[in-house]
């Protein structure tokens, strides 16, 4: 059985830790390799390290290090199959939606690769007589990323690229859950050449993360996961002086008015909710009708029960299993409390069996209706396939629903209404919105908006955020004799 490593200034290195975890294969429970949870050691090797490569790293000129980011764009691209199996593998996801996180990997590659503009400063001249003042970006030093593990190998290239092309050396905690497929990537990155402990790879859980936040070297840290951990993350990173951004979960509620296109909404909101079998900080999770539901409900529910469960490899399969036992246990307990709630089960996916592949996690497209707005399952972070149905009679209703709630990862409506799709993006309390859109993902480009508890921190990641995270502003004031002389 393959022991993982880590990634230490340029080399696979064994874990100063002698605990390991099995990474199962969520299908199956099939033992895929086994995790070490790595030690304060581990961290400690991986900072050093960072911050010997951060020198070289720093003095290169942006357009020489961006030129590592096209090669890695090019060896994501070849080896997009090979990695988007990896993912399957690990965390269950079909082979379509692994291989569509790698494209959104890439595309994040390839915004850094704009670094050189985006890293650009601000000039102004003759601030006082003969005086100029300008601003300039440089980088941080070492920054880590601690990722979870429902996006295998998404998350940190919202991250990574940008803070390798600012010029900081960088260290990759992935989620123990699914550490195989970023130390895939970072195998291939090796091709790069980068210089040594320009990038780095440490393997575990809790103890990695604290010592990642405790240690003096590392200035700033990229943070996905539960708001829990979250909350943790950032407030331990700043009581030790670091630059924290911290996405959270969240409960992405979609409002649909009577207006909207039935069979479009349909579709586009069955696949919002049960895309990664529901484990997705944008996963539509609450559906609320406003006015007349009876189609709506009936496409909805024809779609649910359509919808193929099983092994993310196979062609027609278009939902695989949850992550883990224990995941599939706090899901199907929280459909039962929605029913002690009130709730009617329209779909029922628990105990759902695949052939061939009975230890599976799998459960089926479940949609419950009724649920109370102001219980308990209508507040919790589900993580799992489950449409929660509600309806009600005003738009009004529907958005101080969606205000009340703790989390803002994203809120979306389907309308033919252009001004209450305005009023909706107006008011609604959430960082990222669709409009006739069930899973508003912002692009590169973009910075991914979490607000509430689904986001702890000022500057988020991908974009220009990310280029203004991953450095430090430095002014200058200048003056030069010549002009001085000149004056008087
Ligand atoms: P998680 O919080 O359990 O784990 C995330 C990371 O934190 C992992 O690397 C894990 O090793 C570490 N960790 C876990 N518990 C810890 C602790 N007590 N102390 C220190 N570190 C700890 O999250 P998960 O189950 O891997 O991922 C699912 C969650 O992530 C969901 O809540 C989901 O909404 C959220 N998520 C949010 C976004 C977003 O953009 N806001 C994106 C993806 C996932």
């Amino acid at each position: 059985m393959e022991k993982l490593q880590n990634y230490i200034n340029g080399e696979w290195v064994d874990s100063h830790s002698d605990q390991f975890e099995k990474v199962l294969n969520p299908a199956n429970q099939e033992v895929l390799a086994l995790v070490p949870f790595g030690n304060r050691q581990d961290v400690a090797d991986a900072a050093a390290a960072a911050q010997s490569g951060f020198q070289e790293w720093r003095s290169m000129p942006v357009s020489k290090r961006v030129q590592y980011l096209f090669k890695l764009k090019t060896l994501l691209e070849d080896n997009i199959d090979d990695i988007a199996k990896t993912i399957t593998l690990e965390s269950g996801k079909t082979f379509i939606e692994a291989r569509a996180e790698i494209v959104r990997a890439i595309e994040n590659v390839e915004n850094a690769c704009g670094t050189p503009t985006l890293i650009q400063g601000e000039f102004s001249e003759d601030i006082a007589k003969g005086i100029d003042e300008y601003m300039i970006r440089q980088p941080l030093g070492v920054c880590a990323c601690i990722a979870p593990f429902n996006f295998p190998g998404m998350i940190t290239f919202w991250f990574l690229p940008y803070a390798l092309a600012c010029g900081n050396s960088y260290i990759i905690k992935p989620s123990e859950k699914v550490p195989l497929t970023m130390t895939k990537i970072v195998g291939l990155m090796e091709q790069l050449d980068l210089p040594k402990g320009v990038l780095n790879l440490v393997q575990g859980a809790r103890e990695v993360v604290d010592s990642l936040l405790e240690h003096p070297v590392i200035k700033a840290i990229s943070f996905v996961g539960s708001s829990n951990v979250a909350r943790h993350v950032y407030a331990k990173g700043a009581a030790n002086g670091k630059r924290v951004q911290a996405q959270g979960g969240a409960k992405n509620p979609v409002i649909v008015l009577p207006d909207a296109d039935i069979e479009m909404t349909s579709q586009i909101v069955i696949d919002s909710v049960y895309g990664c079998a529901g484990q997705r900080c944008l996963a539509a999770s609450t559906i609320i009708t406003v006015g007349d539901h009876k189609d709506i409900t009936e496409s909805l529910v024809e779609s649910a029960k359509a919808r193929k469960t099983g092994f993310g490899l196979d062609s027609d399969v278009l939902m695989g299993p949850v992550i883990s036992p224990e995941s599939k246990n706090r899901v199907q307990t929280l459909i039962e409390r929605g029913i002690n709630e009130g709730g009617r089960l329209l779909v029922d996916g628990r105990n759902a069996k695949v052939d061939g592949y009975e230890q599976g996690n799998f459960i089926n497209p479940t949609i419950i209706e009724d649920i109370p707005l102001d219980g308990e399952l209508a507040s919790t972070e589900i993580f799992g396939p489950v449409l929660s149905l509600v309806h009600i009679n005003t738009i009004d209703e529907a958005i101080r629903y969606i205000n009340a709630g703790k989390y803002g990862n994203m809120a979306c409506i389907f309308t033919s209404s252009g001004s209450n799709a305005r009023k909706f993006r107006h008011e609604a309390e959430a960082g990222n919105i669709g409009i006739n859109i069930g899973v508003a993902a912002p692009v590169a480009q973009f910075p991914f908006s979490g607000w509430k508890d689904s986001f702890y921190g000022d500057l988020h990641g991908q974009g220009k955020h990310a280029i203004e995270f991953f450095t430090q502003t430095k002014v200058v004031i200048e003056r030069w004799l010549k002009e001085w002389n000149r004056k008087f």
